[in-house]
């Protein structure tokens, strides 16, 4: 019989043999799934023969349907890919798998005591591949579920770029009256350190203790698994590579942190709460071109000038939000020609200054290379909008409104993404 993705298999090599889990193959490698959770690429013809050890275990019968409990609340989780459904997609062959209450209760039997789950899988992309059609696309289903009356819309999500969907869904949903908190992995859910579980039941004691609406991103608070975060999602950002507390709240304390151990939630700092609550509007992304430049010792005007025929740009400036425009002596002939390039796009682009200091507030008054650039008309001034949500916050103006006006809100606080005094808070 041959082996099938999803068939436990002993691959044997010229002089060692592996087991672990068949994947999907691609034209000339296999790929095995070992027990560490790791993915193992195979050169075909390096293959002496494949032995299935254990046929795909089914669904079917694996998984008891699941009863509604009308005393827990209804939630809705939508699933988007990334490292937090990547459990499911191996053992299903990865063949994309239907996300069904029972899979998920079955995955981590505690959800049953705490929420009655529907769940859907929309996509299953990795995050740094999204474009704003996908936040379009998350919003609209987002919509159908708030007006199926759940009390909270969970989305798992890759991790790397979930900042800046929890962003774009924070501009999106206009009038939003329940809570959306976006859930990530930085470890599979099978492998014995995934951070899957944890940050997913956190998400679920939240939403069923809670009636806090808005976007948050609820993941680990610090390296034990005993308390998730919950952060506002215009206020968050992916701040390490692989540690499950990467998510960090910028410049705005937590909304709330989940003892996942006592299923408690202690409120930190809770959103103003509208008392009216107007029905849910959608105000979507348009196919619009905003660039994001990072200023470093060493600039060209060159640089700033390939963004001239995009819609908006976002610089992410040194400190205070400065770039090089001061020519000072020999060396710095090319700042004269980048202040010059600055105002000419500002005559043709929406510019924006954030600080790639990523805490703190944007001030262009204090140094004479921010009142040049303040006076060539280059916006966000007094703004502690992190550079992501500025630029998913342009990306969205630019999309809603004329240029005009575009000009006029983005210093604003439309959302929650400037605040009116800064929270002294730094790396907690
Ligand atoms: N790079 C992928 C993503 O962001 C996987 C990482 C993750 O899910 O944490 O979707």
């Amino acid at each position: 019989m041959e082996a099938k993705a999803g068939d436990a298999v002993e691959i044997k090599l010229k002089d060692e043999s592996i087991n672990g889990i068949l994947m999907p193959e691609e034209t000339d490698f296999s790929f095995i799934k070992l027990d560490n959770g790791y993915n193992l690429g195979i050169k075909k013809r390096n293959i002496k023969s494949i032995n299935i050890i254990s046929k795909k275990k089914t669904k079917e019968g694996k998984f008891s349907k699941v009863k509604k409990n009308k005393k827990l609340p209804d939630i809705t989780i939508l699933h988007t890919g990334g490292t937090i459904a990547s459990k499911v997609d191996y053992k299903t062959g990865g063949v994309l798998a239907q996300f069904k209450p029972e899979e998920l209760v079955g995955m981590f039997p505690e959800l049953g005591d705490i929420v009655n789950i529907k769940s859907r899988l929309i996509g299953n992309i990795m995050s740094e591949n999204m474009v704003f059609e996908h936040y379009n696309l998350i919003a609209k289903e987002i919509k159908k579920e708030v007006e199926k009356g759940v009390k909270g819309i969970i989305v798992t999500h890759g991790t790397d770029t979930m900042h800046y969907t929890s962003a774009a869904l924070s501009f999106i949903l206009e009038d939003l009256s329940v809570p959306v908190v976006l859930v990530g992995a930085q470890r599979s859910s099978d492998r014995g350190s995934s951070d899957a579980a944890v940050n997913l039941i956190s998400a679920c004691i939240f939403v069923a203790n809670t009636a806090i609406a808005g976007v948050t991103i609820c993941m680990h608070e610090n390296q034990e698994d005993d308390k998730c975060l919950i952060i506002d999602g215009l206020n968050s950002r992916k701040m390490h590579t692989s540690r499950r507390d990467a998510f960090r709240p910028i410049n705005k304390n937590p909304i709330a942190k989940v003892n996942y151990k006592n299923k408690k939630v202690e409120l930190i700092n809770i959103p103003k709460i509208k008392n009216q609550k107007p029905k849910l509007k959608l105000r979507l992304f348009k196919d619009v071109k905003v660039g994001l430049i990072k200023s470093k010792p060493g600039m060209y005007a060159e640089e700033f000038n390939s963004y001239k025929n995009f819609d908006g740009l976002i610089i992410e400036g040194t400190g205070l939000g400065h770039i090089p425009v001061l020519e000072s002596d020999k060396f710095t002939k090319e700042n004269k020609k980048i202040l010059n390039t600055i105002k000419e796009l500002c005559k043709k682009t929406v510019t924006v200054m954030t600080s790639q200091t990523i805490y703190g507030r944007v001030n262009l008054n204090v140094y004479s290379s921010g009142r040049l650039l303040s006076e060539a008309g280059v916006l966000g001034n007094y703004c502690d909008t992190t550079p992501e949500t500025s630029y998913i916050k342009l990306a969205w103006l630019l999309s809603n409104y004329p240029k005009k006006e575009v000009q006029k809100l983005y210093s604003k606080n439309l959302r929650g993404e400037v605040s009116e005094r800064s929270e002294n808070i730094f790396l907690i």
